[in-house]
Formats: structure tokens, sequence, C-alpha cells
């Protein structure tokens, strides 16, 4: 059977590459192969990035409410697509539909906050500054700028910096991941049909080869990458050497604290939801469970009849809570993780290992998986797992919870069940952790907020989107001005000061 090739997006149009590396594309529910992607080579990236250099000049001096009004028909379309677009990331990351659903929904977010960019582009004045001068600043856009994405949200996160860098006056080249990469051609074909100017958003599949000839790439100027945390260390290290503004959002390893007052019901919810939606395959997935005092005597009852009753299935089937692993490889991964676990001495509690889903066989699925008695040196503590793995730790005291979470490496999200405000403030202000939720389990913060960890979660100053995205996708200009007429005759020797 001819496989469907999934080609680069370049200048406005879906282009046929000259390299012959190939990668297979997969329904992780059945098992079968359902496209190819290219892997594209130096000399594709220099063709997008040449597109997106010409497109450049023309893009940055239309004035914002025009690219603005750009960015609300693409709002439009994405909102007409987005079932459409939903199930093309079910078909090849395997997620269920709602939860899909809800990725579009969240890219959609940003693309709404982008429509209001001319507010956000105001600069700020001041008028008499000095004697007859005025300075004002403003914010010009940084050129051509690329964005490098993980295959977990293959809609959402490129919406973390498209929309900002497009409404910006910035062009853009999106090097997606190429286990699902065909929800990007759809996106990038709506960005056609919304009217954005050819070569002003490119496509370009690929995996180290094209990610580095961007990162070294002269006429490159910024790397937003969303990924593990050795590969964002390595763009951020390779991409500042080579001159660039870069943001790199890593790995997670995220934790829910159950203090002893919480609603245990509700508490058992959020961590079945947050461990085990996407099968795990979240930067917010929580992975770990604090469980204070003798909250752990209530909550693992409960958890684990709810991990055994686990509806895992095929992600459009609307009653399954938890679909495939995205590929095989990573369902190994997964696997050895788990048997990591056991070796060191971890409680296996549910296993999910030898799961099979019923008229499914072919799929790459796991079952949820529960680990009691996990310490800090384990390396199922220490490492990502991504899959559906939640590991419980036991501590006396919300004070060991908290230098618990602070010691981890990474620091991208953290939640507290509580009923206690004065807990809640107190951790909400102690916890060294980009992203809190008190009493929620995803606190994945809403489009104006920006998105961003801390330590190995994210390498670089800003955080995704939001006003910190307006920030890293643009550049401060200050002008003073002043006019003839009040200049005085005769050069001025001295530091100048304000008169
Ligand atoms: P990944 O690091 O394997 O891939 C991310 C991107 O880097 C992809 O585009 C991939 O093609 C590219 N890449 C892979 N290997 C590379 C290499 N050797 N050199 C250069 N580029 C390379 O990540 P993934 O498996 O696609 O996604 C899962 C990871 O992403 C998890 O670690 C997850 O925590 C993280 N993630 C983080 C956030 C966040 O906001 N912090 C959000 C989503 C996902």
């Amino acid at each position: 059977m001819t496989q469907t090739l999934v080609k680069n997006f370049v200048n406005g149009q879906v282009v046929d590459s000259t390299s012959d590396r190939r990668q297979k594309v997969f329904n992780p529910a059945t098992g079968e192969v359902t496209a190819e992607v290219v892997l594209s080579n130096r000399a594709d990236v220099d063709a997008a990035v040449a597109a997106a250099k010409a497109a450049f000049p023309k893009w940055a001096q239309t004035p914002p409410i025009r690219r603005a009004r750009l960015m609300n028909r693409l709002l439009a379309l994405l909102n007409q697509n987005a079932d459409k677009l939903a199930h093309a990331i079910t078909q090849e990351h395997g997620k269920v539909l709602s939860d899909a659903r809800g990725e579009v929904q969240r890219g959609i977010d940003i693309v709404e906050f982008a429509c209001g960019i001319p507010q956000l582009l105001k600069g700020d004045y001041s008028d008499q500054a000095s004697s007859n001068i005025d300075n004002w600043t403003f914010r010009q856009p940084l050129g051509v700028v690329a964005g490098i994405t993980p295959f977990n949200f293959p809609t959402m996160v490129p919406a973390w910096m498209y929309p900002v860098a497009l409404a910006t006056g910035n062009t853009f080249i999106l090097k997606p991941s190429p286990t699902d990469p065909t929800p990007t051609i759809m996106v990038a074909e709506l960005i056609k049909e919304a009217g954005f100017p050819d070569g002003v958003f490119n496509v370009v599949h690929g995996d180290k080869e094209s990610v580095d000839a961007l990162l070294e790439h002269p006429d490159v100027h910024a790397i937003s990458f969303v990924g593990s945390t050795p590969i964002a260390n390595y763009v951020y290290e390779t991409g500042a050497r080579h001159g660039k503004r870069v943001q790199a959002l890593g790995g997670a390893k995220n934790h829910l604290v159950v203090m002893p007052d919480a609603d245990i019901e509700k508490a058992v919810d959020a961590l079945m939801g947050a461990a085990y939606g996407s099968a795990g395959e979240r930067c917010m997935a929580i992975s770990v469970a604090v469980l204070v005092g003798n909250a752990a005597d209530r909550v693992m009852p409960l958890l684990t009849e709810r991990v055994r009753e686990l509806r895992v299935g095929s992600g459009l089937d609307e009653s399954s809570e938890m679909g495939p692993i995205v590929t095989e490889a990573a369902k190994a991964r997964i696997r050895k993780a788990i048997d990591t676990g056991v070796e060191e001495g971890a409680t296996l509690v549910v296993d999910g290992r030898d799961f099979k889903a019923p008229g499914f066989e072919d799929g790459f699925f796991l079952g949820g998986t529960l680990f009691d008695n996990v310490t800090p040196e384990m390396t199922i503590y220490k490492d990502e797992i991504f899959g559906p793995v939640l590991a419980v730790v036991r501590v006396n005291s919300f004070q060991e919870a908290v230098t618990l979470i602070n010691e981890n490496a990474f620091g991208n999200g953290v939640a507290c069940y509580t009923e206690s405000g004065h807990v809640a403030r107190e951790f909400g202000r102690s916890v060294d952790v980009g992203m809190v939720g008190i009493n929620v389990p995803l606190p994945v913060p809403m489009a104006w907020h920006g998105f961003g960890g801390w330590k190995k979660s994210l390498f670089g100053d800003m955080h995704a989107y939001g006003e910190e995205g307006v920030r890293f996708y643009t550049k401060q200009k200050s002008i003073m001005q002043r006019w003839l007429a009040n200049i005085e005759a005769g050069a001025e020797f001295s530091m100048p000061v304000a008169k």
C-alpha cells in the first residue's frame, strides 16, 4: 500500500524535499503505519529560511491592527476545524478525543490572545523627558524565528509560539515532532486560508539534522523549543552559541501534595486525571503523589481501586479514559522504567505492563501503574518517565513535602490539595516551581499569563506566550527626539543629563 507522505510547507505551498530520509507515522491504537514523514536536510531548512526572510520586511511593516485582523480570521477557521484537528491528533498521538479537543482549544486561546496585539505592542512615551526632548520606547520584531516542538501536543505547543511570533511581525518556521506531523500541516493550510502572506509561516519536518540547521543558520534570530530536558539544554547552549535568543522548555517531574485536611475524594479524582490523562504524556502530568501524614491511609485504598478500574482503550472510543502510548519505543522505555522501580524496591501496587486493549492487540497500550513507598533516591522518582506511572512518596509533614519538591531537579508544575488558606499561601510562596495549583491539578496558565517552569524545566529567561511571549519575540527600541528650534548652538562634551 502506498503511504501518504507528509511534506514540508514553505512559501505558502506543500513542497518536495531533496532528502530521501523518511520516518514512519503510526496510529498507536492499532499499531498500523498510516503515513511517512520527510526528514528534512539543510537544503530544505535553507529554502524555508529564505522564504521567511523574503517575507519579513513587508510583514514587519504591516500595521499590527491588520496582522490582528488576519489572526481573527485564523481564529474563526480554527474554531470551524477544531473537531477535524482533534481527530487528526487522536489518530497520530493516541490521546482520547475529548483531550485532543481540549488541546486544540488551549491553542486557540493563544490565537485569540494574539488578536489583541495592537494593545500589547503599545509603547511608553515620556513627554518632556528633558527640556524640549521627548523619549519613547517601543518594540520591533526580531526577523525570522523558529519553533521546535514535541509530540505530545501537536497543535497546542506550536500555538504557544506562532500566534505571538506572527502577530508581533516576525516570520516563522515550525519544526514539529515527526511522530505526529499531520495536524501541523492542517494548521499551515488554515493559516494560508486566513490570508497570511506566503512565507510568513513555514513548516519543515525533521529530526536532529533540521534542528541543527536551524540552530546554526545565521538568518534565524530566535528559537523557541519545547521537549525533553537533555535536548532543551542542547538547543539552549547551541542556539546561544550561534548568537540567538533562545527559550527552551524541558521535561518535568510534577508533584501533587495531599494534606490530611484535603477532600480525599476530590484529591483522588485529581490524581487520576492528572497522572493518567493523555497516558501521562503531558509535561504538566502529575507523576508524584506526596501524601502527608495520615492522608496516605485514606488516599491509597481509593486510588488503588480507581487505577485498577481505569478504562484504557482507543482514543476514538468515547468511554476510554486513557489511550495508547505514542510509540512502541516509548512503551518499551516506560516498561523498563517500571522494571527499574521494582528492582529498586518500590512497592508495585498496580502493574500496567502486560495490559492488552481488547480489539486493539497490536496497539501500543499500557495499563495505569501505581507505585507506593517510593523514595527520593529511586530512579523512578528522579527521572521523567512520561507515561501512565504514578509514584507515591509518603512524608510526615508539610515542610517535608516542600523540601522534597524543592530538592527535585525539575520545577515545571506542582499542586497542593488542602482546605487551609494558610497552608495554600505558604505552599505557593515557598515552592521552587514555575506553575502552582491550589486544588488545581494541572495549573497550565491561561493564554494571557504565560507558561514556563523553573530549574531543569526551562533554559532561558522568558516564559512562553502571554506578555513574556511578546517580549521574547520583540526587541525594545528607545528613541529620544528634539527639533532644530530647540537645539542650542555649540558642542556639549559632558554626559547629557536632564535639564
Ligand atoms: P524530544 O526532546 O524527544 O523532542 C522534542 C523536539 O526535539 C522534536 O521536535 C524532536 O524532533 C527534536 N529532537 C529530538 N531529538 C533531537 C536531537 N538529538 N537533537 C535535536 N533535536 C532533537 O521530546 P518529545 O519526546 O517529543 O516530547 C516529550 C518531552 O517534551 C517530555 O520530556 C516533556 O516533558 C517535554 N515537554 C515539555 C513541555 C514544557 O512546557 N516544559 C511541554 C511539552 C512537552
